[in-house]
Parts: structure tokens; C-alpha cells; sequence
């Protein structure tokens, strides 16, 4: 898929479906679901069952290429997911064939540091994880790199390893997609409000994680905003209170999708859900006590 947005392109990259979403959400069981007729086709299926994708979105300014989230990567210890442990994905193959060239992104931005957003920050060259985009610079927020941090410093010095295939996966993450960006200097540490240039700029958007943040695109009086995990899936814009069992923080969750939601109302601001299905992006307006996304 790909958008224009003034003088600005933005090309989704799709790395796998993301298929378990009912599971992910804490409210989204099949039946609940079918009460939310335009979910269909595109979203959900008649029996109620979610669809979703892992992407990257690239984007692209005059004179800058930048990249949204890595994705999964290939030949990472995950212990918590089966489906992304150790996985080997065409990923990097779809992104050169659609015309990209890792070493010519100049910017990594991250929205948070989930398993499933980081993990083309490298690559295994069968003796290192290497840089995958080796002449960018990546951003990471402040807040969400030292908490991240600091859940690795508690899992290392805790006296017995911790249990817990989750606690695991989140120390192998920090140790094969973040300190390797950090040893070699490629990283810059940034607010969640920093500007990357003209015409992309941060958005807090904390819950998910705490320094989680969205991607703002503006050009020519157009603009998009690229959600990240603020958002998983659009039955949380019919459900704004809708939490995940992957959120830190689930009431400031749903404030932080309440606040989007009612900004973007009415609004001709394209919504582009970093996990959702095609067609991917869309207007928001209010419906009932929630809201829904207007496809084209
Ligand atoms: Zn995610």
C-alpha cells in the first residue's frame, strides 16, 4: 500500500499477518465483534475473528528515507511468541524489490520497543547482530529506552533468572535489536515530541508503553498519522476503552486513543494503523459512544 500526503510518500512494507488478535484484546471475542458490522470485510471476518499485519512504512521526503518500526526480524530468540521465534521472513527481500535500499535510510524511528517493532533493527551475519540500516541514525525516546533499560538492569542483577517467556523475550530484544545500535553510536536518544524534520514530527502517545509515540506526517496542508501500538486494531476505535494484555499502563491507553480519536474527528487527517489490515488507513468520525474509520 502507499499514500501521498502532499509532497511526502509513505509505502507499507508487510512482514507476516498478525493473527491473534482476539487473543491480544482483552474484550475482542468473536461475539463482540460481530456487533461491529463495518469491521467487515476488511477487518474481520463474519465469524468475528480479527485480522492484522506486522508492517514497516517507509517514508519518503525530498531529501529524507526514513523507516517506522522494523518488525520481527529473522533469527530472534523470542520465547514468548512461537510464531516470531526464530523467524525467517522474506521481510528484507519485499523491501529491496520494492524499490528501497537499506543503506540508504538515513533515519530508524521506533514507536516503542515490543518485539514486533524492532526487530530489522539488525540482522544476525552468522557471528554478530549487525545494523540492518547501517548509515541511518535510529531515534529512541528517552522514556522509553530507560524503561527498557531499566527492566533489563532488574533481570540481569536479579539473584535466580526470572521465570516468565515474556521477561525473557524482553531481555533478548534489548540484547539483540537495541544495545548493538547503542554500542556502535548509531543511536540518538530524543523526546517523544521531537521534530525529524520539516514535515515529520513525534506524537506522545503513552499506555501501550511509556514512551510509546506516534509518527506525524504533515505537507502541503495534508497530513497522516502513522498510530504504532496506541492502537492495535480499528475495533478500538469503535472501543476506545477496548486494552490489550501487552499494555503497561491500560487506563492511560485508552485516555491516549480517546484524546486521538476526538482530535482526529471529522478531521481530513489519515489515520494509518501500523497493524492493521488492508486497506490500512482511514478518517476517523464519531459514531455512538465510540468511533469508526472511514475507508475509501
Ligand atoms: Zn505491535
Amino acid at each position: 500500500m502507499q499514500w501521498t500526503i502532499g509532497s511526502v510518500r509513505i509505502t507499507s512494507i508487510v512482514e507476516q499477518d498478525l493473527d491473534f488478535l482476539n487473543d491480544l484484546i482483552v474484550a475482542a471475542e468473536p461475539a463482540a465483534i460481530k456487533g461491529i458490522p463495518w469491521l467487515v470485510p476488511h477487518f474481520a471476518d463474519r465469524e468475528g475473528r480479527l485480522s492484522g499485519l506486522i508492517q514497516s512504512f517507509v517514508i519518503e521526503t525530498a531529501d529524507r528515507k526514513i523507516i517506522v518500526d522494523t518488525c520481527v526480524g529473522n533469527d530472534k530468540d523470542r520465547p514468548a511468541v512461537d510464531a516470531w521465534h526464530m523467524a525467517q521472513t522474506a521481510f528484507l527481500d519485499r523491501f529491496k524489490e520494492a524499490g528501497f535500499d537499506p543503506s540508504a535510510v538515513d533515519t530508524v524511528l521506533c514507536t516503542h520497543m515490543h518485539l514486533d517493532h524492532v526487530g530489522w533493527n539488525t540482522f544476525w551475519d552468522g557471528t554478530n547482530w549487525q545494523p540492518t540500516f547501517p548509515n541511518a541514525r535510529y531515534l529512541f525516546a528517552e522514556s522509553e529506552l530507560s524503561h527498557w533499560q531499566a527492566s533489563y538492569d532488574e533481570f540481569i542483577n536479579a539473584p535466580e533468572p526470572p521465570k516468565g517467556r515474556m521477561k525473557r523475550t524482553d531481555k533478548n530484544v534489548y540484547e539483540d535489536s537495541i544495545r548493538p545500535i547503542l554500542e556502535r553510536d548509531l543511536a540518538d536518544i530524543v523526546s517523544t515530541n521531537h521534530q525529524v524534520c520539516e514535515e515529520v514530527t513525534l506524537c506522545p502517545t503513552p499506555g501501550h508503553t511509556p514512551g510509546h509515540v506516534s509518527i506525524q506526517i504533515s505537507s502541503q496542508g495534508q497530513s497522516a498519522i502513522i498510530t504504532g501500538d496506541c492502537v492495535h486494531h480499528p475495533c478500538q476505535i469503535a472501543n476506545p476503552d477496548w486494552h490489550t494484555h501487552a499494555d503497561v499502563d491500560a487506563e492511560r491507553g485508552a485516555e491516549t486513543r480517546r484524546k486521538l480519536f476526538s482530535t482526529l474527528d471529522g478531521s481530513q487527517t489519515l489515520l494509518v494503523g501500523s497493524h492493521f489490515s488492508e486497506p490500512t488507513a482511514g478518517r476517523i468520525e464519531a459514531d455512538g459512544s465510540g468511533f469508526r474509520l472511514v475507508t475509501e
